[in-house]
This record gives structure tokens, C-alpha cells and sequence, in this order.
């Protein structure tokens, strides 16, 4: 039987890596794409190895055509059928109001966080299309609960380039569907990882968790729990959804 290949775009930390941890114990050869640490990245890919699973590392900043046409022609090489796409490389910046975003910084912030997963979902369709000698296949895009909250005063850049992922997960699943093809979304809202660093506040999670309803924060696993049911076959009616995981926020 043809063996079953998975990419998860930024697999080297946070919710990428508990996502590509949980789909090689599944028996899926997990392709862990990263962009500058790969000494996180191969840790990962060492301790999935060392479990007796499969995993490789590639390295390619999904926000380059170029470097994303090359990521898929190394996967192309490998032993099995790409049939899963984690779409979940993103960024975001520091906290800041929209009075002061300037263009360079709302561009980097798109091109990271939307031009990749298009360029992705782009690749990945060609690739698991009947039209195209593939077998059909899923894909999950990580987008936020910040697509709906607006994320005001901290990063609305990001959030607007969540609510792009929720319409590219829209539009490209009525494209795809009759081609076996199932695209959905997830919408984390507060998890433990070191994006919130990113944006100047380590502890955003801890800082926010009493306005949460469930108190508390969530951990990456509670996302790559959703993303691999989503991809697996007991979610084989559901295309163009979403589902929130922001602790009822
Ligand atoms: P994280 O811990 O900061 O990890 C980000 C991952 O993305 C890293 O593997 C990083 O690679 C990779 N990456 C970033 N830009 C890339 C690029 N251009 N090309 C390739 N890889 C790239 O982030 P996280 O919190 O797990 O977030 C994962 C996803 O969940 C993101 O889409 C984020 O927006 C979304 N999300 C997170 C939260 C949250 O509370 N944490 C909430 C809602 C949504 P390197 O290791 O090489 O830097």
C-alpha cells in the first residue's frame, strides 16, 4: 500500500511540532518544515525517529514561491503519496496599534501568513488531484480566534491575515470538494507557545486566561488533537469547516 505523506509547514515548534508528533504515531511519514531553527526542527524529527516513526525535515520559508515549489519537488523524491497538508507556518509582531503599521510590516505579515498557504494549498492540490494522478487528500489550515476578535491594539494585521485564511479555506474547499479533496480550519484562540514572545508579551497567556471562560490557556497538543481528526478518515463528510479551540472564547 502507498505510504501516506503529511507536510506540516512550521512543524519545528509549538502547535506544528505537537501536530507532527501526533500524525507520525498515526503511521504518516511527517515532512516537519521549518524556516531558520533547525535545531528545533530536527529535534523533533529525532525524537519522532527514535519513537520508530517517520519524519524528515525541510527546510524553506513558505512565504518564497520559489523556496516552496523546491519544498514540494524534495517531497515529490520521497516514498509515498502527499496526502496532507498542515497549513501552519505564521507570524506575528509586536504588539502595536493599526496607527502605526506601516506597509513594510503589513506586507511581511501577509506574504507570511497568507501568500504561503496559498502557495501551499497550491502545491499540495496539484499533487493529490484524480486530475492529476492523485488520490485525493486533506488539508488544514491554522488560522485564529483572532479572526473573529480583531485582536485590537496588539496585532490587527495579524488577525486580518487570519480572517484571509478563513475565506481561502471557504473558497478553496467548494473548489476541491469534487476532487476528493477536503479543506477546513482550525481557530486556536490562547495557547502555550513562543509566538507570544514574538509579539513582546511571553506571557500574553497568562495575562489574558481570567477573561477566558474555561480560566485558563491551552496547550499545543489540544490543537493537533483537532487538526489530525480533521485530516483523518472519521472526518470524511466535513469540508469548509472550521472548528474554535479558544476555551470558549
Ligand atoms: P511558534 O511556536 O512561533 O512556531 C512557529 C513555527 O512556524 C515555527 O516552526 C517557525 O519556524 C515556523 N515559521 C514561521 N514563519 C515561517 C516561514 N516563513 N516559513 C517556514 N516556517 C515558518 O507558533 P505557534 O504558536 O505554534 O503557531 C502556529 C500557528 O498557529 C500559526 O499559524 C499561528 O498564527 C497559529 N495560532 C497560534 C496561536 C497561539 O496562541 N499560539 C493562536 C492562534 C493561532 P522556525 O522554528 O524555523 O522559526
Amino acid at each position: 500500500m502507498t505510504k501516506k505523506i503529511a507536510l506540516v509547514t512550521g512543524g519545528s515548534r509549538g502547535i506544528g511540532a505537537a501536530t507532527a508528533q501526533l500524525l507520525a504515531q498515526q503511521g504518516i511519514q511527517v515532512v516537519i518544515n521549518y524556516q531558520k531553527n533547525q535545531l528545533a526542527a530536527e529535534q523533533i524529527t529525532d525524537s519522532i525517529i527514535a519513537q520508530g516513526y517517520q519524519a524528515i525535515a525541510i527546510q524553506a520559508d513558505v512565504s518564497q514561491e520559489e523556496q516552496v515549489v523546491e519544498l514540494f519537488k524534495q517531497i515529490d523524491v520521497l516514498d509515498g503519496k502527499l496526502t496532507m497538508l498542515v497549513n501552519n507556518a505564521g507570524i506575528l509582531m509586536q504588539q502595536s496599534p493599526v496607527s502605526e503599521l506601516t506597509a513594510e510590516r503589513i506586507n511581511k505579515i501577509l506574504s507570511n501568513n497568507v501568500t504561503s498557504y496559498f502557495l501551499c494549498c497550491r502545491e499540495a492540490i496539484k499533487r493529490m488531484s484524480p486530475n492529476n494522478g492523485g488520490q485525493g487528500g486533506a488539508i488544514v489550515n491554522v488560522s485564529s480566534a483572532a479572526s473573529r476578535l480583531g485582536a485590537p491594539n496588539e496585532y490587527v494585521d495579524y488577525a486580518a491575515s487570519k480572517g484571509a485564511i478563513d475565506s481561502l479555506t471557504k473558497g478553496l474547499s467548494l473548489e476541491v470538494a469534487a476532487e476528493n479533496i477536503r479543506v477546513n480550519s482550525v481557530r486556536p484562540g490562547f495557547i502555550y507557545t513562543e509566538m507570544h514572545a514574538d509579539g513582546g508579551e511571553a506571557n500574553r497567556v497568562e495575562r489574558v486566561k481570567e477573561n477566558i471562560p474555561m480560566k485558563r490557556g491551552g496547550q499545543p497538543i489540544e490543537v493537533a488533537q483537532a487538526i489530525t481528526w480533521l485530516l483523518s478518515e472519521q472526518a470524511s463528510y466535513v469540508t469548509g469547516s472550521h472548528i474554535e479551540l479558544a476555551g470558549g472564547k
